[in-house]
C-alpha cells in the first residue's frame, strides 16, 4: 500500500499528465494501489484493463506503465463502468477493483455520491470554479473514507495472451498500408466506408 506521501505525489502526476485535476484520479490511485497489492508479484507482464475511456486510463498509464502504446493496456469504453483491472499476462491471474456505489454514502460524501451518480451541479458541468471546488470537496470526502468504498474480486482474464501481430498489407484504393484481420480484409476500412472519421476537404 502506498503510503501516503507517495500517494500524494503520485495523484499530483497524474493531474498533471491529465492537465487537469479531476476527482476520479484521485479514486483511482486507491484503485491501482488496491489492485496492485492484492494481485502480488506476476511471472509474466503486467498487463491492465480500464472499463471506462476516463480519467482511469491515465491513472494507470503513470502508475502501471501499461500503455495503449505498448499495447499493455486495454480501454474497454464500452463497458462504461468505473472499474479497472490489472492481470498476468503469462497466466491471466487479475484482480478486478471498482468503487461501489452500495458503499458510498449519500450523506457522508455527498459530493463523491453525486460524482459516481452524474448529478453534481449544474456549475460543476459548465467548469470554472464550481468544478474546482467540487474536486476538491470529493478529495477531501474521499481522503476520510479510502479503500473502503472500493471493492476487487479475484479474475482470471480470457485471452489474456500478448495480442496477435496482423500482417500490413498494402490497400489497392488508398495505397497506404493496413493491418489485415483476415483474407477477406481486402482493403482498409476507410476505403471500404467500415470506418469513416473525417472527410477529405480543405480549410
Ligand atoms: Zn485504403
Amino acid at each position: 500500500m502506498l503510503s501516503k506521501e507517495e500517494f500524494e505525489a503520485l495523484a499530483e502526476r497524474v493531474f498533471s499528465f491529465h492537465t487537469k485535476r479531476a476527482p476520479g484520479i484521485y479514486i483511482g490511485v486507491a484503485m491501482v494501489d488496491l489492485a496492485r497489492d492484492v494481485l502480488g508479484p506476476v511471472k509474466g507482464k503486467l498487463n491492465a484493463i480500464a472499463e471506462t475511456q476516463a480519467c482511469l486510463s491515465d491513472v494507470i498509464q503513470i502508475m502501471t506503465g501499461c500503455t495503449v502504446g505498448n499495447r499493455y493496456l486495454r480501454v474497454m469504453p464500452a463497458l462504461g463502468r468505473y472499474a479497472l483491472t490489472l492481470f498476468d499476462r503469462e497466466d491471466g491471474r487479475g484482480v478486478r477493483v471498482w468503487a461501489d456505489p452500495a458503499k458510498i454514502d449519500a450523506g457522508k460524501t455527498p459530493e463523491m455520491y453525486n460524482f459516481f451518480h452524474r448529478t453534481r451541479d449544474a456549475d460543476v458541468e459548465k467548469g470554472g470554479s464550481a468544478r474546482e471546488l467540487s474536486c476538491i470537496k470529493i478529495i477531501e470526502e474521499f481522503r476520510i473514507v479510502g479503500r473502503s468504498i472500493l471493492d476487487s474480486q479475484k479474475v482470471f482474464v480470457i485471452n489474456h495472451g500478448k495480442p496477435p501481430m496482423l500482417p500490413a498489407v498494402v490497400c489497392p484504393s488508398c495505397g497506404e498500408t493496413y493491418l489485415q484481420r483476415c483474407e477477406m480484409h481486402k482493403q482498409c476500412d476507410f476505403c471500404s466506408g467500415e470506418n469513416v472519421y473525417f472527410k477529405a476537404q480543405c480549410w
